[in-house]
């Protein structure tokens, strides 16, 4: 964990008074770990509102925002769509904790973008549909063991927790206390990109492994895809054993492509796991596939799963009035946007000599300060931090708002125009100096 004092840290009063106060009444001030600035040092910024492609911190600076909430907003922030979508719905009321139109239309929406989705079940969080899927897989098979993969990050669900990216690759936490023994001992964690180590696992636990869950592309260890053949061949053991493939697209779905990483590889999953985009900045997720796997799912069977505010009728206007506008032309401009920064990221980076691989999926792409192919965590975990916490504070002090952390995606949006990829034009350069002249 970095404690660095920096060259650039530069004022953030009215953020730092804000962070003074939320750690007086919250762990380490924030609802979220790596929200904390803990990897690269200095003052979270606490934002007070976003339009576009921009987002302001309560210190009035304006920043571009390669962040977009983690992902959800793929359309920019206060997109003038969904905000009537929301305000509409607002209007009727904000919970009735029975069925509504909303729901339905959402869950028809999914079904119809993502062939393999026959039935989708509503929830509120990532790490719901992650545990709700797994705990369906564990009911359909009669089997308790699941494989994931070190580097690939499933929410903190108890079991999913082993050697898992995002916050957990951000802090180096090896485990995590207050996850039983009993919690994790049936997880099988594997390197990423290793089929023969599937194999080797399904036959050294025949019959007793229920499924297999794998991010359709990883974005929690920074960026790394699938290798050619991966999940296809994850998919072709799932099925040779008996087990459940489970393809994670909280991250990846409906922004990959118009169907998530589904759409780009074809590979079809048992079962999928939704969040983030299709909520448009609300909490909604989900999780669906085959109908006879979610037809086990109570009330019409026996695995129990529910939520108060599950299907919640704001959340679903949301999501459903940002999918409705996340249309081909829509994918088009944001695979265009996230071309150009890429490409002024690389060249910015190489002007100054820096050993670095920028790794893309669609338009997710993140930049690990190494000059070898990542391939799994072991790879990503090899770069070297401390000039991304170098770059970081540098855009960050230009008014360019990166993940605070190198471990994970950098997301764009439909409103990434012209003025907003200059100001990260503008802002690279020095940055790239930065992270050449940063020592460990
Ligand atoms: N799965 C993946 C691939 C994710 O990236 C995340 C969150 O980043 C989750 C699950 C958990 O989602 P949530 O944070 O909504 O619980």
């Amino acid at each position: 964990m970095a404690s660095v004092s920096f060259p650039y840290d530069y004022d953030a009063p009215v953020s730092q008074t804000l962070f003074d106060r939320a750690a007086l009444v919250t762990p380490g001030g924030v609802n979220s770990p790596v929200r904390a600035f803990r990897a690269v040092g200095g003052t979270p910024r606490f934002m007070v509102s976003g339009t576009g492609p921009y987002l302001t911190d309560a210190d009035g600076r304006e920043y571009v925002d390669l962040v977009c909430s983690w992902g959800p907003m793929i359309l920019g922030h206060s997109h003038p769509a969904v905000i009537s979508a929301v305000q509409e719905a607002v209007a009727r009321g904000t919970s009735f904790g029975t069925p509504g139109e909303g729901e339905v239309a959402l869950a028809e929406e999914i079904v119809a973008r993502i062939e393999p989705v026959e039935q989708v079940r509503l929830v509120s969080s990532g790490t719901e549909a992650t545990m709700s899927a797994i705990r369906l897989a564990r009911g359909f098979t009669g089997r308790a063991k699941v494989i994931k993969f070190a580097g690939c990050y499933h929410g903190h669900v108890d079991a999913l927790l082993a050697a898992a990216g995002s916050g957990v690759a951000t802090f180096a936490l090896p485990d995590t206390p207050g996850v039983t023994g009993a919690q994790a001992g049936d997880t099988v964690v594997l390197p990423y990109n290793d089929l023969e180590a599937v194999r080797q696992a399904f036959a050294a636990h025949p019959g007793e492994i229920a499924c297999v869950i794998t991010e359709a592309s990883p974005g929690n260890m920074g960026v790394v895809p699938p290798g050619e053949g991966f999940n296809a061949g994850l998919k072709q053991l799932c099925q040779d054993n008996g087990a459940l493939y489970i393809s994670d697209e909280v991250m990846t779905g409906f922004r990959t492509s118009k169907a998530g990483w589904y759409g780009v590889d074809g590979v079809r999953p048992d079962l999928m796991t939704f969040g983030k985009v299709m909520g448009g900045g609300f909490p909604a997720a989900a999780f669906g596939g085959r109908a006879d796997v979610m037809a086990y799912l109570a009330p019409a069977g026996p695995v129990y799963q529910a939520g108060t505010l599950s299907g919640n009728p704001v959340a679903t206007a949301a999501g459903l009035a940002q999918l409705r506008l996340l249309d081909d032309a829509a994918y088009a401009k944001v695979d265009a946007v996230s071309r150009e920064i890429q490409a002024l990221v690389t060249a910015a980076l190489s002007k100054e000599g820096v050993a670095h691989r920028l790794q893309t999926a669609s338009n997710m792409f993140s930049v690990f300060f190494t000059d070898g192919e990542v391939r799994d965590y072991e790879d990503a975990k090899r770069q070297e931090s401390f000039r991304f916490t170098a770059f970081f504070h540098s855009l960050l002090a230009n008014g360019v708002y990166l993940p605070p952390s190198a471990f994970e995606s950098w997301f764009v949006s439909t409103a990434h125009d012209e003025r907003a990829v200059q100001r990260i034009a503008d802002a690279l350069p020095a940055a790239a100096r930065a992270a050449a002249e940063a020592t460990s």
